[in-house]
């Protein structure tokens, strides 16, 4: 069987108890970086276990020798470098490979940086579009302009070096709706977490002073 397990985005507090006894009860971890993986362990003082470095599609090989071994009968963990496995990580492609393959899952949810945003924003979440990261040539304008006329609440993820640029260009797509909502969530759940609520008028200003390190996440509000 595969355990889909998912891990905190920050603060290890956040991991779960099925998650725990998940990890520790399973035969072998597939997982993206085994450094983080291996740090994960130890902080939960779970006893070292064999960990598969697995990036998706990148290494067919190695899907299928973890298919071959799930049917063999063993109980494998699938766990990303950190959140929910498949929110923007390859973890997608495993799991769409086990369904081809029949194997037995499970699905052990926790944390992910999306969800935890957005119920903080105080935005309208009964419906949402979910973006992931925005293109960075192709398409990027296309769907920043889109946002002019979405009626739901759009949340995406964006790192540290275009966090500046693609809150920029948000607020260049909505210059004409200066009040539309934005959220910026940073660092989620760790020592330093950011929930910063402004308006597309305001971004500017908020950018000179915003500390612009660490992870987020960006809500921008419905129409
Ligand atoms: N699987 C993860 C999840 O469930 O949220 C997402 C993985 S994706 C490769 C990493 C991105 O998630 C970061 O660049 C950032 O946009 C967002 N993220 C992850 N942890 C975060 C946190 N603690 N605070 C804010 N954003 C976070």
């Amino acid at each position: 069987m595969l355990s889909i397990v998912s891990t905190p985005i920050g603060n290890l507090g956040d991991i779960t108890l099925r998650a725990i006894e998940t990890l520790k009860k399973c035969d072998a971890i597939v997982c993206e970086d085994t450094r983080v993986t291996g740090n994960l362990l130890k902080m939960l003082e779970i006893p070292k276990k064999e960990l598969i470095s697995c990036h998706g599609y990148t290494n067919p090989k190695k899907i299928d020798n973890i298919v071959e071994r799930l049917e063999k009968g063993e109980h494998l963990a699938l766990v990303s470098d950190a959140g929910t496995p498949g929110i923007s990580d390859p973890g997608y492609a495993i799991v769409s490979k086990m369904h081809e393959h029949g194997i037995k899952m499970e699905v052990i949810p926790g944390p992910s940086a999306f969800l935890a945003a957005l119920s903080a924003s105080g935005l309208p979440i009964d419906k949402f579009v979910y973006l992931g990261f925005p293109p960075l040539k192709k398409g990027r304008q296309t769907l920043f302009s889109s946002f002019a006329d979405e009626k739901r609440t759009i949340v995406l993820y964006e790192s540290v070096h275009r966090i500046e640029r693609t809150l920029n260009e948000i607020a260049k797509n909505l210059a004409t709706q200066p009040d539309r909502t934005i959220v910026i969530g940073r660092e989620l759940t760790k020592m330093y977490e950011d929930i910063i609520r402004t308006t597309v008028k305001d971004l500017p200003e908020l950018l000179t002073n915003m500390t612009k390190k660490g992870e987020f996440v960006v809500i921008v509000g419905p129409k």
